[in-house]
């Protein structure tokens, strides 16, 4: 629970899922966790697809050290479960082997059965400008270095692709850089683009609404007053900004060949 990542803008902080992001607490039982509930599904009869990667990122600095991750997904494949990930982190690289075995012994639910893929990794990118995301994402690894995990795992056949969020308004929302985010992701052969625009929880010192605030405050102050103006009285911006925002993405993913959804 919590995210060593601390990224300003994560929903996280001040939430139910965690006082902020930039602590956090290790589940030592997980692994119990999982092998009882995925030899019951196993038992049943019952195919699922599970997510790694909400409220967290299984791939923090920690798991180096931990490879809780790791076991989880040793469990996955003994099971033959498929897999969906999410995640900022090129440590995901480490795992490769396992990825490979579920990918290879992974029976999907029905309704899946046209998924080319039993292991999807969706990279989650809010800018793919280093400098830039030094400082919206202080402890995560670099775009540059998610490209390149990006790009290393589709040419290993699994499904990949991204989770653009958040957009952040004003600073990467115009058309320009919507367009240059689609030929990056292209380039480093992501399947899919899913956006979403930023939202901002809660009022306290620790909430993703103030922590967003100071650092427009600190590092683009001159479009303080808009992305204000955009919150006001609200956790997400006006159904008109989402839905042009989302237009606009979902008109240059087509033009450029990239779908806007994962399957
Ligand atoms: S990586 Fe995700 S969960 Fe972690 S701090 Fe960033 S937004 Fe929050």
């Amino acid at each position: 629970m919590g995210c060593s990542f601390d990224c300003v803008y994560c929903y996280i902080n001040g939430s139910k899922y965690a006082k902020k992001t930039n602590s956090y607490y290790v589940k030592s039982n997980a692994c119990d966790l999982v092998y009882n509930k995925l030899k019951k599904l196993a038992r049943n009869h019952e195919r699922v697809f599970l997510n790694f990667g909400s409220a967290s990122d299984p791939y923090m600095e920690i798991e180096k050290e931990l490879e809780l991750t790791r076991e989880i997904l040793k469990i996955f494949l003994r099971f033959k479960y498929p897999v969906h990930i999410i995640t900022k982190s090129d440590l995901i690289l480490r795992d490769t082997d396992i990825l490979k075995k579920i990918n290879d012994a992974a029976i999907l639910p029905d309704d899946l059965k046209g998924l080319k893929s039993k292991v999807c990794v969706t990279f989650s990118f809010s800018t793919v400008d280093d400098d830039l995301a030094s400082l919206v994402e202080p402890n995560a690894p670099l775009p540059s270095q998610r490209l390149k995990a990006m790009n290393t795992l589709a040419k290993k056949g699994f499904h990949v692709g991204v989770a653009l969020m958040p957009i952040l308004p004003y600073i990467n929302d115009d058309l320009e850089s919507l367009e240059n985010f689609v030929k990056v992701f292209r380039k480093s052969n992501a399947a899919y683009l899913i956006p979403g625009a930023l939202s901002l929880f809660g009022s306290s010192e620790i909430s993703s609404r103030i922590k967003y605030y100071n650092f427009v405050k600190s590092n683009f102050p001159e479009i303080l007053d808009d992305v204000k103006s955009l919150f006001y009285n609200r956790e997400y911006p006006s159904n008109k900004y989402q839905n042009n925002l989302y237009r606009k993405v979902v008109r240059i993913c087509k033009k450029q060949g990239i779908k806007t959804a994962m399957i």
